[in-house]
C-alpha cells in the first residue's frame, strides 16, 4: 500500500491507508463545490471565526501533531512544535489582515467609475509535500479560505496521518461540510483531478517533475496554477562577513528540517580571502552535530525523511565522487536502523558534477571557493533553480547591490532565506511561479473583477 505511515527513524511501517475510489473522490469534489456556493456568500468575520478556532484547536493539540510530525518524517521534535506554531500564526494573520487585502480598489478612469473587487473562484486542489506538513497547508489554505474559495488537499502518502488530522482540526472546528477535504489519493491521480470542471485552480510545492504534470494538466484546461518547486540557494559569503556568526547561520540554513528544505542554503560560496577560514569552522560544527532520535531533545539532525530520500541521497552522493568531488566531511549513512545521512560536505565541483546542478535534499553541503564578488554572483546565478539566496557582509549596501544580481524569488542579507507570515514566498525559473503568504500570496486564486459605472 503506498499511503502509509512509515517512521523513518526505525523504518518501520506504522499504519497503512486505502486509497479513496474513483466515487468517493467524486463525492469528495461535490462536498467542495456545494460548499463554496455558501461559503462565498460568508462574510470576512465569519471566515475570520473559522481560521482563528482551528489555529486554536492547533495551539491546544500542539504537542500531539508535532509528535505526529515526528513519527512520519522524522522532524525533530522541537522543529515540529515550532511548525504548529508557525501554522497557527498563519491562520491567524489571514484572519486578521484577510479583509483589508482584498478590499476593494478604486480605479480613476478617464469616464466613468470603477472598482477591482476580489471574488473567490471556486474550489482549488493543493499537492502538498511532506516536509513541512502543516504550514505548507496553511499557507496555502488560509489565504483562499478568506477568498471563499474552499479547498481540496491532497497530501504526499507518507504523512496520511497529518493529512487526517488537519481535516479533523476543521471538523471540530465546525466549519461547514466540504470547505476543507482530505483527499487520500496518489499523484498522478490529482494531476488528473485537474480536468474535472468543478475545479478552478491548483497549487502544488514538491518536485519539478510532479509540478510539470500538475501545471500540463492545468494548462490543457485553461486554469491558473501556483507552484513551487526545489531550489538550490546559494549562500554567499563575503570578506567582510562576521565569519563565526555566518558559520552558524549556515549550519541552521543547510541543517534545518534534516536538510530537507526548498529554501536550505545548499550551496555555500566563500571568496578566496575568508574560504580556509569558514570551511574549518563550518566543518568542526557540522562534524560535532549530535545525529539520532528525532524525539530526544539533544538530538541536533534527524533522520531523512524515509528510506527511499537516503537511498536517492546518496545515490547523489556517490555519483558526484564518481565524477571528480571530494567529501570534506561525512557522505555515508549511519550505520544502524533509520534513514540516517552523515552530515557531509562536498567540494571541488564543477558543472558536469551531479551535486552541481542537481537538488541534494539533506544535510549535504556543496561548498565552492571563488576570487570574488563578482564569480560568485555568475556562480550562484549558474543554476536552473531560482528559489531563495543569501549574502553575509557587514555593508547593506553592498548586500542590496548584489541582492539585486541575484536570480531567484527571495534573498536575505546576513541570514539563510527563510520564511516569514508576512512576507512572500517563492521562486523563479525551475523553482516554479507565484507566490505564497504575505499580501501578495492571497490575490493569486482571485477573481480581479472589475465593476464600472456610468
Ligand atoms: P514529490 O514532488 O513527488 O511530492 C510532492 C507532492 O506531489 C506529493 O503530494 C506527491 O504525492 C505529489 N505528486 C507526485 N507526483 C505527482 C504528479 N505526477 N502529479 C501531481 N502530484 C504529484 O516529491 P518527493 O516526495 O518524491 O521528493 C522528491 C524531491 O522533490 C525531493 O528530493 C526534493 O528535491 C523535491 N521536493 C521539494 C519540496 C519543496 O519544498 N520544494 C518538497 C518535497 C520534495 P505522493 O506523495 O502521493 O507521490
Amino acid at each position: 500500500m503506498s499511503i502509509q505511515t512509515t517512521n523513518p527513524a526505525t523504518n518501520k511501517v506504522i499504519k497503512s491507508f486505502d486509497e479513496m475510489t474513483d466515487k468517493q473522490l467524486d463525492q469528495a469534489v461535490s462536498k467542495a463545490e456545494t460548499a463554496f456556493q455558501l461559503w462565498k456568500k460568508t462574510t470576512y468575520p465569519e471566515r475570520t471565526a473559522v481560521l482563528n478556532k482551528v489555529a486554536s484547536l492547533m495551539r491546544e493539540k500542539k504537542t500531539a501533531l508535532a509528535t505526529l510530525i515526528t513519527l512520519e518524517m522524522g522532524k525533530i521534535f522541537s522543529q515540529a512544535e515550532g511548525e504548529i506554531e508557525l501554522s497557527a500564526n498563519i491562520l491567524e494573520y489571514y484572519a486578521k489582515n484577510g479583509e483589508t487585502f482584498l478590499a476593494d480598489k478604486k480605479l480613476e478612469p478617464e469616464l466613468g467609475e470603477a472598482i477591482i473587487r476580489s471574488s473567490p473562484i471556486g474550489v482549488l486542489l493543493g499537492v502538498q509535500p511532506w516536509n513541512f506538513p502543516f504550514y505548507q497547508v496553511a499557507r496555502f489554505i488560509a489565504p483562499n479560505m478568506m477568498v471563499g474559495n474552499t479547498i481540496l488537499l491532497k497530501h504526499a502518502s507518507m504523512v496520511p496521518q497529518c493529512a487526517i488530522a488537519i481535516e479533523d482540526l476543521f471538523k471540530e472546528a465546525q466549519a461547514p461540510v466540504g470547505l476543507y477535504t482530505n483527499l487520500l489519493l496518489s499523484g498522478k491521480r490529482a494531476s488528473m483531478l485537474i480536468s474535472d470542471k468543478r475545479i478552478k485552480g491548483a497549487s502544488l510545492t514538491g518536485s519539478e517533475a510532479a509540478g510539470a504534470s500538475l501545471a500540463s494538466e492545468a494548462g490543457k484546461n485553461l486554469k491558473k496554477s501556483v507552484l513551487e518547486l526545489g531550489g538550490n540557494d546559494a549562500f554567499i559569503v563575503l570578506e567582510d562577513a562576521d565569519i563565526d556568526k555566518t558559520v552558524e547561520w549556515a549550519v541552521i540554513g543547510r541543517m534545518n528540517n534534516n536538510g530537507q528544505s526548498c529554501i536550505a542554503s545548499k550551496r555555500i560560496i566563500a571568496v578566496e580571502a575568508i574560504a580556509d577560514e569558514f570551511i574549518e569552522k563550518y566543518t568542526a560544527k557540522l562534524a560535532k552535530l549530535k545525529v539520532g532520535d528525532p524525539m530526544d531533545q539533544n538530538t541536533e539532525l534527524g533522520p531523512l525523511s524515509s528510506e527511499e530520500a537516503l537511498i536517492h541521497l546518496l545515490d547523489q552522493v556517490d555519483r558526484s565522487i564518481a565524477a571528480g568531488a571530494t567529501v570534506l566531511l561525512g557522505g555515508k549513512r549511519v550505520d544502524g536502523p533509520g534513514a540516517f545521512m552523515e552530515p557531509t560536505i562536498l567540494t571541488d565541483l564543477n558543472p558536469k558534477i551531479p551535486a552541481y546542478y542537481e537538488e541534494l535534499f539533506g544535510p549535504v553541503s556543496s561548498f565552492y571557493r571563488v576570487k570574488d564578488e563578482e564569480a560568485a554572483i555568475i556562480l550562484a546565478n549558474d543554476s536552473d533553480f531560482g528559489l531563495g539566496g543569501s549574502i553575509f557582509t557587514k555593508d547593506i549596501e553592498r548586500g542590496k547591490r548584489i541582492a539585486d544580481q541575484i536570480d531567484s524569488g527571495m534573498v536575505f542579507i546576513n541570514h539563510p532565506t527563510w520564511t516569514q507570515t508576512d512576507l512572500p514566498f517563492g521562486g523563479t525559473k525551475g523553482s516554479g511561479y507565484g507566490r505564497e503568504l504575505s499580501e501578495i500570496g492571497i490575490h493569486e486564486f482571485v477573481n480581479k473583477k472589475l465593476i464600472r459605472v456610468s
